[in-house]
């Protein structure tokens, strides 16, 4: 299926507003973005990313409102609920720390993502796109950019993704925009902890998810 297609699919299945219909999609995407890796890694890719390396996962990161909803759905259904409760308040504490900053200053922090356990994503299966699609060619450089994040904007900070992963990425994230808009789901990303604590206030928009454990 290609990008179009499956883009065009998930709109029709997303009309449906609710978490399976999210969950069903974000995992699809994400599939599609993990077999293009696997066959650019079968054809000699050099990637650097390995288990337990997260560099990545200190970064910005934007997601679509139903990327937000099959991560949280992904969450709850699979993590014992200590496990997944505490992710939540690990997200609303990022999200309003983040709010006292500027995308610049954020980008600059090497704040850890709250759904980074123990060197893993807590919701890899589900996780947004713009994790997806991210694959170092040096750990080198990335582990440089973390450490200075003052060289941020700088050819010094720049970390080599692997492009044909990216402008697949890139493709899905233009065909999901137009899909979205076409059945009236919101179709801008926005930061990631802060659309989670927006769901986590109020996800009534999204019928089907599982409620949450914590108080
Ligand atoms: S959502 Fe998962 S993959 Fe993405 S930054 Fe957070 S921990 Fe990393």
């Amino acid at each position: 299926m290609n990008s179009q297609d499956l883009c065009r699919d998930a709109a029709s299945r997303l009309r449906a507003r609710d978490a399976a219909a999210c969950g069903a999609v974000g995992r699809s995407v994400v599939a599609a973005l993990d077999a293009a890796f696997a066959a650019q890694r079968a054809g000699g890719a050099r990637i650097a990313c390995a288990p337990g390396c997260a560099y990545c996962c200190h970064q910005r990161v934007g997601v679509f409102a139903y990327e937000a909803v099959a991560l949280l759905q992904q969450m709850r259904s699979t993590l014992p609920l200590a496990e997944a409760g505490a992710i939540e308040r690990r997200i609303l504490v990022n999200a309003s720390t983040i709010d006292g900053w500027t995308p610049e200053q954020h980008r600059a922090a090497n704040l850890r993502c709250a759904l980074l356990v123990d060197g893993r994503c807590a919701a890899y299966a589900a996780r947004p796109s713009a994790c997806a699609r991210y694959h170092s060619l040096s750990r080198a450089r990335c582990e440089h950019s973390f450490d200075h994040p003052e060289d941020i904007g700088t050819p010094r900070n720049s970390r080599p993704a692997l492009a044909e992963l990216q402008e697949l990425g890139n493709s899905l994230d233009s065909a999901m925009e137009a899909a979205l808009a076409d059945a009236g789901l919101p179709a801008t990303k926005t930061e990631l902890h802060q659309t989670l604590r927006a769901l986590l206030k109020d996800s009534s928009a999204w019928p089907g998810l599982t409620p949450s454990s914590t108080p």
